[in-house]
């Protein structure tokens, strides 16, 4: 079992690790995690022992990560007599001693509903505040101060408002089909479970609105925008043909978006890793889906062919990034 939230005493709100490394990436925000205080999400836990009873965190701060984020025990971290998370790797056990096993294995929290807006976090003032000790009807939400109860409503704990996350637990999780086809998610209007939400690229055609995926072919820097050409083709009857024939899918990322973007260090980071890289790289998105578009052939200019094609809209919505286990 992995934490799935952790207290954040300087935003005294609960994150998520996708929200931590979200908050990491944003540079409209001032958030380090290497200089915040993270503690036990437990209420009662909490208070029982001094601020400085922290837990750390794995994979906060990387932008191109393979093995999952997490929250964790550090070797000094004390939880009370029947907090749940005291099972997790009790320290001095060993079994946190290597930075190696201790910190493998899937994501277990599943988010039910993946939220189109952003989470907005308002930072505790610096003076230290009253601890709000009013238990509201749910004791796992955090009673927080009024102003931000509507927003603490809806990041219920089971929802995010970060793509990273859906997406970590269908990467992490993908041997595991079972599993998978039990989750559901909801995104939108539309709730499916989370292993037909993630749509291969090749079959787009069967559904609209879901998260697409694919391995990528190639990236090509031009100079106003990105391609992202996948390997997979779609097999598309036209009106006028007689039988099915494949086309290529690639989806555009606009420069002019990403200098805009507010996680545009992180962002730039992750394609220029996946323009570098030598090894297998999928991309997620959500939001648009390909369409089949006629463009001038480069050596024949007054032909055109057909390709599925799509101009990336939010960045928030789209990931490129090693899933081992995907191919
Ligand atoms: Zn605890």
């Amino acid at each position: 079992m992995k934490f799935d939230l952790a207290y954040c005493l300087g935003l005294d709100d609960k994150l998520s690790i996708y929200d931590v490394r979200d908050l990491n990436f944003d540079e409209t925000v001032a958030f380090d995690s290497a200089k915040e205080h993270f503690q036990c999400p437990n209420d009662a836990c909490r208070s029982a022992f001094e601020a400085s009873n922290e837990l750390g965190t794995f994979n906060a701060k990387n932008v191109n990560y393979v093995r999952t984020p997490h929250f964790k025990n550090l070797p000094t971290t004390q939880h009370v007599a029947g907090c749940p998370y005291v099972s997790l790797k009790t320290p001095g056990s060993g079994v946190e001693a290597s930075d190696g096993e201790g910190d493998g294995g899937p994501e277990e929290h599943f988010p039910s509903e993946l939220l189109l807006t952003r989470r907005e976090y308002v930072r505790k003032p610096a003076a230290p505040n009253v601890e709000a000790d009013v238990l509201r009807d749910d004791p796992v939400r955090v009673a927080g101060v009024s102003a931000k109860e509507s927003a603490s409503r809806e990041t219920a704990p089971d929802k995010t408002s970060v793509f990273a996350h859906p997406v970590e637990c269908f990467v992490s999780n993908f041997a595991d089909k079972e599993l998978l086809k039990r989750m559901p998610l909801k995104v939108g209007e539309h709730t499916a479970p989370y292993g037909s939400f993630f749509k291969k690229i090749e079959y787009l055609l069967d559904n609209k609105g879901l998260i697409y995926w694919g391995k990528i072919k190639e990236i090509k820097d031009y100079t106003q925008s990105f391609r992202i050409d996948f390997e997979q083709k779609v097999w598309f009857k036209q009106a006028d043909e007689a039988k099915k024939k494949p086309y290529s899918v690639n989806v555009y990322l606009s420069k002019k978006l990403i200098d805009n973007y507010r996680k545009r260090k992180a962002f730039l980071e992750e394609i220029k890793h996946a323009i570098d890289s030598d090894k297998e790289l999928f991309c997620f998105f959500y939001g648009v889906t390909p369409e089949l578009k006629q463009v001038p052939s480069k050596k024949n200019p007054e032909q055109t062919f057909g390709v599925f094609s799509v101009n990336i809209e939010n960045l928030d919505h789209f990931i490129v990034r090693e899933a081992p286990g995907l191919a």
